[in-house]
């Protein structure tokens, strides 16, 4: 049961907004996730307004505005605060596609609200009159903690699947229950999955777990909805999938990984999600969800990475050779990682594997001393091999690469007196290798 104010407050900026539409014949209101958020006592920065005055009268009135999407009648208002308020024309679904929906502008506050999704999302606030419109009792659902779509849930996911995972993302973050007939339809909707598009998948999963401190509730209702078998099989494999010496399942222990890792860092706390489901599972699933290029190889590194650092008292060189193959870039966020698998193992009462804070302070401690760690750190490069007289060519990269390992079992060999030698002996044998080819 959640305490709700009927007297929600928001910054002077929201009420400047609509005094001044409403000061010029428009009526204008407070929509929305601000709305829902400030009725249970939250604070919001994302407020959004909703008036009966079209974008070009919105742009007409204020000085500084930004066209953020006039088809869709939005325009943004910069308000003295350095905010951007987004004010947005009331609109009607002409017709939905079940990923977007064409809509028309709208004369009534009502009409807008119809269509949008929950309850808890479809209360207006009249900031100057304090007023709660709430035609669908969006206020007693958030009293008694639940979540139902406005109208029959079958048509309203039907219209947008995205609502499926909206819904499971709301009753997480806000620990409600999903009303009966809302989850059986939802339930049934998890089929249709395939018809959004990745983009937007990728969002709800990033918001998921970057703006919930505790995502265990909402991921718990993507495996228990199927959801996650729909749209992410590589992490429905480990629901039930067992730990070995652990008392939990894959899934759960992941999800507790999670938990430990800050909210600041959905990448990391994705890669913690994956870590179980290993580094090809991790790749297939981000490419698929179109993440970026570079998001797609740091989260895949972390899981490659596995699940901790060299083992305790490990020669030297095999922590240089750990470090040259992870990167040492990597270090701090594996860290990380390691750490919350620790908080995890301990809280289960199992001996945790790796003592992190330990390796930590080993590797750094060879970082620190400047080890080489990468062809770009020996003392010499391809134009020092030509100066010596080798002939160029494709096997200087083998080379470099051979001298890399000397150096990495011992670093002291980085200089030029001793790789030269070295290099020429490669070179010879490489071309003896060559010749005996032939
Ligand atoms: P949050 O910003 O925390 O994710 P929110 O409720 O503000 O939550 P937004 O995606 O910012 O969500 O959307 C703002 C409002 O627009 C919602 O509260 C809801 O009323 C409406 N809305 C957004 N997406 C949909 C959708 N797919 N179907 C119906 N209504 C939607
Ligand atoms: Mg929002």
């Amino acid at each position: 049961m959640s305490i709700v104010r009927r007297h929600p407050r928001a910054p002077a900026a929201v009420g400047w907004i609509v005094r001044t539409l409403e000061d010029a014949g428009f009526e204008t209101w407070a929509v929305g996730g601000a709305v829902r958020d400030a009725i249970l006592g939250m604070d919001s920065v994302d407020w959004d307004l909703a008036t009966r005055a079209r974008p070009e009268q919105v742009r007409g009135l204020f000085k500084r505005t930004v066209p953020i999407g006039i088809e869709h009648g939005t325009i943004g208002v910069l308000a003295r605060d350095g905010t951007l308020y987004e004010v947005t024309t009331f609109r009607r679904d002409v017709e939905t596609h079940g990923r977007h929906a064409t809509v028309e502008f709208a004369d009534r506050l009502d009409d807008d609200l119809s269509r949008r999704d929950f309850t808890i999302n479809a209360v207006a606030w009249h900031p100057l009159r304090d007023e709660l419109h709430d035609p669908f009792g969006g206020v007693a659902d958030l009293e008694r903690g639940l979540l139902r779509t406005v109208g029959r849930p079958a048509d309203r996911f039907a219209e947008d699947y995205l609502r499926v995972l909206r819904a499971l993302r709301f009753a997480g973050r806000l620990g409600l229950a999903i009303d009966a007939p809302t989850w059986t339809a939802l339930t049934a909707a998890t089929d249709r999955l395939d018809v959004l598009s990745p983009e937007r998948v990728r969002e709800e999963l990033l918001k998921v777990l970057g703006a919930d401190e505790r995502p265990t509730r909402a991921l718990t209702l993507y495996a228990e909805s199927g959801v996650l078998a729909a749209l992410m099989p590589e992490l429905a494999a480990l629901v039930g999938a067992p730990r070995p010496n652990r008392p939990v399942d894959g899934w759960s222990f992941a999800l507790a990984a999670v938990e430990a890792l800050p909210l600041r860092r959905p990448l990391l706390r994705l890669a913690a999600l994956l870590q179980l489901a290993g580094p090809r599972a991790a790749a297939q699933l981000l490419v698929r969800l179109r993440f970026a290029n570079a998001q797609t190889e740091l989260v895949a590194a972390l899981v490659g990475a596995g699940l901790g650092p060299p083992p305790r008292g490990a020669p030297a060189a095999d922590l240089r050779r750990w470090l040259s193959r992870v990167g040492p870039a990597r270090l701090r966020d594996l860290t990380r990682l390691w750490c919350a698998q620790e908080r995890v193992d301990r809280a289960l009462g199992v001996p945790a594997p790796v003592d992190a804070a330990g390796a930590w302070r080993e590797l750094r401690r060879e970082l620190r001393d400047g080890a080489p760690l990468r062809v770009g750190d020996l003392a010499l490069d391809g134009n020092d091999l030509i100066r010596a007289g080798l002939k160029p060519g494709p096997h200087f990269g083998h080379i470099l690469g051979a001298l890399l390992e000397r150096v990495l079992d011992d670093p002291a060999l980085n200089h030029k007196d001793a790789l030269l030698p070295l290099a020429r002996e490669l070179a010879e044998e490489g071309s003896e290798a060559r010749g005996r080819r032939r």
